[in-house]
């Protein structure tokens, strides 16, 4: 019942445009207040669609709990201190960093926290993981506190939309979504298309115009990069970003998976999840401008073992129930390992020029 309205509306928005952008399409699937992705389900976690690093083992969100423990105290511990996460999920990490770090008062009482979620369902559940904590949730960034800020976005970048476009015969023309049949009022068959370009966005203007090349922008994450770098150019503070990624903006890296395999995007719509790699060097771009600083892009395995998840993961063996010890090293090689999430997974870090150097990414 569900797909089939979600399907009538995108062609009835196909219908009235002559086809829609990727980036109207997948906004649509995705986060459609009624009958999105993220609004009407629970996609992560074994039983979802996708497993995240927070879900696979808590050693992930205790050592994101250090280093942001570290950088409040590299700021001289300031009594006001706000954290905001970005798509928190099922609100593991969240849940795990406060946890790792609740014996340290001052650290909490200093906290506010802010949650950007769309979704209204895993806002509730992120509001029931999360009980006893004072914490503020919003639907996107905006008006965050002019304190000291740590953001931190796990998998969160690579659910925005994309737009897609490809220089062919010496023009550019916008990948959009379409209908297979036009005149076949009754078939929901989905397809890709080509549109003229008529308004050139400002990055395709710097793109090498090879015949058949895929280009990759996304005005959202754009968006975000933009606000988060205004936010820590004016307040002390840092941005960490842990995503699947790539290091430009060429070719087509949608993806569609739905219970854990990879699916046709155009099918499904609303259950199964989109992503698209993360273009980190767009992402260095967009805050360029605010005189920040951005470090090197940094394999998750790595940062995860500068942080100490060895040790971590030692320390948690030792009173650990012998059935669940197969688990946990498994759990542990699946977050570093560079054949698993190791090296696929980058991290990267936004930072206040006045702000301490960050641990795990520059010391
Ligand atoms: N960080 C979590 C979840 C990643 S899934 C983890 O690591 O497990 C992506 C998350 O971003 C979901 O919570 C989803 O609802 C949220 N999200 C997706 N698009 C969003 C948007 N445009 N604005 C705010 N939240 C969004």
């Amino acid at each position: 019942m569900e797909k089939i309205n979600l399907n009538k509306l995108i062609k009835e928005a196909i219908f009235k445009k002559k086809g829609i952008s990727l980036s109207e399409y997948m906004k649509m699937c995705m986060t459609h207040p009624i009958y999105g992705y993220y609004t009407k389900q629970y996609p992560i976690g074994f039983k979802g669609d996708f497993i995240t690093s927070p879900e696979i083992s808590q050693m992930f969100g205790e050592l994101i709990g250090l280093w942001v423990v570290q950088a409040w105290v590299d700021h001289d511990k300031p009594p006001e201190f706000s954290l905001v996460e970005l798509g928190p999920g099922n609100g593991t990490l969240m849940e795990d960093i406060l946890r790792a770090t609740k014996s340290i008062s001052e650290f909490h009482k200093a906290l506010k926290i802010t949650l950007i979620e769309i979704s209204p369902s895993l806002q509730k559940l992120q509001k029931q993981v999360l009980k006893g904590y004072p914490i503020s949730w919003k639907k996107n960034l905006s008006n965050l506190p002019n304190i000291p800020t740590i953001i931190i976005a796990n998998e969160f970048f690579d659910a925005l939309p994309i737009k897609q476009f490809v220089f062919k015969k010496n023009e550019w023309m916008e990948i959009i979504v379409s209908l297979k049949d036009y005149n076949n009022t009754e078939s929901d068959e989905l397809c890709f298309g080509l549109k003229k370009v008529t308004t050139l966005p400002q990055e395709l203007n710097s793109f090498k115009q090879k015949e058949n090349q895929i280009y990759e922008i996304s005005s959202e994450i754009k968006k975000n990069i933009l606000f988060i770098s205004k936010h820590l150019k004016k307040n002390l503070g840092a941005c960490l970003i842990i995503d699947y990624g790539k290091n430009n903006n060429i070719g087509n890296s949608l993806q569609s998976v739905k219970n854990h395999k990879y699916s046709d995007p155009l099918k499904y719509q609303g259950e199964s999840d989109l992503s698209c790699l993360v273009n980190f060097e767009a992402i260095k771009n967009y805050s360029k401008e605010y005189n920040l600083v951005v470090t090197n892009l940094i394999n998750q395995g790595d940062f995860l073992k500068s942080l100490g998840i060895k040790e971590r993961f030692i320390a948690l063996s030792k009173n650990m129930e012998k059935e669940k010890i197969d688990t946990h090293v498994a759990s542990l090689k699946r977050l570093i390992d560079y054949n698993q999430m190791g090296k696929l997974f980058k991290v990267l870090g936004i930072r206040n020029k006045k702000s301490s150097p960050l641990i795990g990414l520059e010391i």
